[in-house]
């Protein structure tokens, strides 16, 4: 039964060691109202963990030949495309205290699976993620390096966040072209921001890294964007790759008051 064969086009590389497994599951401390959320359990390696946990437990995955594999660990899998989901819609029946989210994702889509969780409107506590190490990089990169983007801003908005531990390719079948990271994020606050304006405004900022702040951001209005830099005593010809994300959300909080 689990001789399934690992689909490519799913980004199937399945979590063998049993060790980093129980490492994964054990980064996160829940409580028996509480609900975690697993993004793509596949043949069940971390499910089996997360489920001796004792708490509210839900799964997506999008392929179907996981049925009688997962079956015999739990009937709570909503057999869909995650990304195509309504979370909000589908935690509707689900009564519980803190959300986790927990999952060794495809590395494909890593950022839009994140963004469709933040964007579902739910409060996350805490997400651990095991992502390319590459990628992980970039979620916990600092100000005036080349992985700092607008996606490292507006996980930072939400999160903090920080890698728990690297695992090796070989941890793998079939084993990847790359290594990995686990990444653990933390909420740090409700949210408060309008999250697609200010994800699209992140994006715009960053849109030509070379680019100064005031040529990606031609369309604002330079007298208001002025005058946040010039109370942070910030060069007026800064990149938006040399600025804190603090900066940002006051930039942002700034332009779009009214
Ligand atoms: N969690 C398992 C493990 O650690 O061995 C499997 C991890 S594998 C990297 C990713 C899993 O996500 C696969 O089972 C795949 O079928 C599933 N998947 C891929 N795209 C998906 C999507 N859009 N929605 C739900 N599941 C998806």
């Amino acid at each position: 039964m689990n001789n399934i064969p690992a689909k490519k086009s799913l980004g199937q590389n399945f979590l063998k060691d049993e060790i980093i497994l129980q490492k994964i599951a054990n980064s996160i401390s829940v409580k028996q109202n509480d609900l975690i959320l697993e993004i793509g359990p596949g043949k069940g390696a971390l499910t089996k963990y997360l489920i001796q946990k004792g708490s509210n437990y839900l799964a997506y995955e999008i392929d179907s030949r996981m049925k009688p594999v997962l079956a015999s660990l739990t009937d709570k899998i909503l057999w869909k495309d995650f990304l195509k989901s309504d979370l909000k819609n589908d935690l509707e029946q689900i009564t519980y205290d803190n959300f986790y989210v927990i999952a060794n994702i495809p590395y494909y889509i890593t950022t839009p699976i994140i963004e469709h969780v933040i964007q579902s409107d739910i409060l996350i506590s805490e997400m651990v993620l095991l992502v390319q190490k590459e990628v992980a990089d970039r979620f916990c990169a600092k100000p005036h390096t080349k992985d700092y983007g607008y996606f490292t801003v507006y996980l930072n908005y939400y999160f903090e966040v920080f890698k728990e531990f690297e695992v090796s390719r070989k941890c793998f079948d079939p084993v990847p072209n790359v290594d990995s990271c686990v990444v653990h994020f933390k909420r740090k606050k409700s949210i408060s921001l309008d999250q697609k304006l200010y994800f699209s405004f992140l994006k715009q900022c960053f849109c030509n890294k070379r680019k100064t702040l005031h040529n990606n951001l031609k369309s604002y209005d330079w007298n208001l964007i002025q005058s946040i830099l010039k109370k942070y005593d910030i060069s007026l010809s800064v990149r938006a790759e040399e600025l804190p994300s603090y900066i940002l959300e006051d930039l942002f909080l700034c332009l779009y008051k009214n």
